[in-house]
């Protein structure tokens, strides 16, 4: 009954649903939350020319122009197993069995825990958990929270947690050990910072930042960084102090924290406790590729794109015939190159079926992924470009299977 299913209605499922449909093809697009818009629901930040990026407002018109198209939306259903069989796909869901001969993956990124002692404590959560809460079911999470992890991903959403009125006492790094690793290493942390520069508030920052692309002199910028950090909307941003434990009886009470060396290692005698209710902990994100990986498609592991990613082409086609990938399950990059790849990953689909007429409309969009990569406001990886070329040069090798 479909020519594709798509798996996702964040930014790339759905911009692909509106290729696909534009084209001619019969597009469903399920999804596992109850709304349509993916990530998208919890985005707020400004971008570099002042303007505003409401994800929100994003998603609504994709979701009404993919409606308008005809593209099948169902929400609140799981898709948890895809077999190729000799008619195209079958998917197992929690609604039942769902078939097409073309498969689409636009199923995200999850964040990664960072295990603290006392992080079972109630008043934990994960950074996008604080997102959620706040920006999509209007929660106040709590009155005084630490945000442990200092990435481009925690940083923006501080600021939506603050512009909801939601105090946020300070950011530090989490103790560095074999599970965080460069999380906990404030030099790492410096460098992945440059690329976050454009977002602070300040010119100040913002020039400061551009001198500061040498490693030598982020190195000696991490030696006299001020004890109480850098500010960031009058937030401390301490990259010089690591969280050790969360302290509580039966919820979060506090943190107890630590000066570190420009190494990480926590420096013996600075220990002290600050009082919070809330702790939200950073690990930053995870291609979610786990469908990908049962439906056959050959996976490699590229830290620059953010973890094991499915090998695919520029037209986002994978290893397997008929199914096909785009969006952060390809790497982590912002919503904007999401929707692109989407659009790319849906043209190539109407291509396959031979409902392409102008091949032009294909070679714009996936030049076009590379031209919103160049000027996207949040980038989550600062090698994303070498991570992409290395996974074409890999595609290159292995090919289509049949
Ligand atoms: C917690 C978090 C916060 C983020 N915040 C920002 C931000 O503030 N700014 C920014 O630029 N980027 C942010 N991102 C990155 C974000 O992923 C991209 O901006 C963009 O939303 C990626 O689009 P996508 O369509 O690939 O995936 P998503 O927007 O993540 O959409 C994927 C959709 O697939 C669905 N899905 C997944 N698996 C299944 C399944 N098995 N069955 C059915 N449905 C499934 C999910 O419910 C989801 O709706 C965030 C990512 C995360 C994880």
């Amino acid at each position: 009954m479909w020519d594709v299913v798509i798996v996702g209605a964040g930014p790339a499922g759905l911009s692909a649903g509106i290729a696909c449909a534009q084209h001619g093809l019969k597009a469903k697009i399920v999804d596992e939350f109850i709304r349509p818009g993916g990530r998208l629901l919890g985005q707020l930040h400004e971008e570099p020319n002042g303007t505003w990026w409401n994800g929100l407002e994003e998603g609504k018109q994709l979701q009404e122009q993919a409606i308008r198209l005809g593209v099948d939306l169902e929400c609140g259903v799981s898709v948890h197993d895809a077999t190729n069989t000799d008619q195209g796909w079958r998917m197992e869901t929690s609604h039942g069995p769902i078939e097409s001969p073309a498969l689409l993956l636009a199923t995200g990124a999850a964040e990664t825990a960072i295990p603290i002692h006392g992080w079972t404590l109630p008043g934990v959560m994960s950074i996008g958990a604080a997102q959620v809460m706040t920006n999509v079911q209007r929660v106040k999470v709590g009155s005084r929270g630490v945000v442990v992890g200092i990435n481009i991903l925690s940083i923006a959403i501080m600021r939506e947690l603050q512009l909801a009125g939601i105090p946020i006492d300070r950011m530090v790094l989490p103790a560095r050990n074999l599970l965080t690793m460069d999380a906990g290493n404030p030099e790492k942390v410096m460098k992945s910072m440059m690329h976050a520069a454009h977002l602070a508030p300040s010119f100040l920052i913002r020039m400061g930042s551009k001198m500061m692309k040498s490693e030598a002199l982020q190195k000696l910028a991490l030696r006299f960084l001020p004890d109480q950090g850098i500010h960031l909307w009058d937030i401390p941003i301490q990259l010089n102090t690591a969280a050790l434990s969360i302290i509580g009886e039966n919820q979060v009470e506090g943190v107890k924290i630590a000066k570190v060396t420009a190494k990480g290692e926590p420096i013996a005698g600075t220990e002290t406790i600050i009082p919070a209710d809330f702790v939200c902990i950073a690990g930053g994100l995870q291609p979610l590729v786990e469908l990908a990986a049962v439906a056959g498609c050959t996976l490699t592991y590229l830290p620059e794109l953010g973890g094991h990613v499915p090998l695919h082409n520029e037209r986002m086609q994978t290893t397997v015939k008929g199914l096909y990938v785009a969006g952060n399950i390809t790497g982590i990059e912002s919503a904007k190159i999401a929707m692109a790849q989407g659009t790319v990953a849906g043209l190539s689909i109407a291509d396959d079926f031979g409902m392409l007429p102008d091949q032009d409309l294909l070679h714009t969009s996936i030049n076009k992924v590379e031209s919103v990569r160049q000027t996207a406001a949040i980038q989550f990886h600062p090698d994303i470009q070498q991570g992409r070329s290395i996974m074409s040069g890999l595609f290159e090798q292995h090919g289509i299977g049949v």
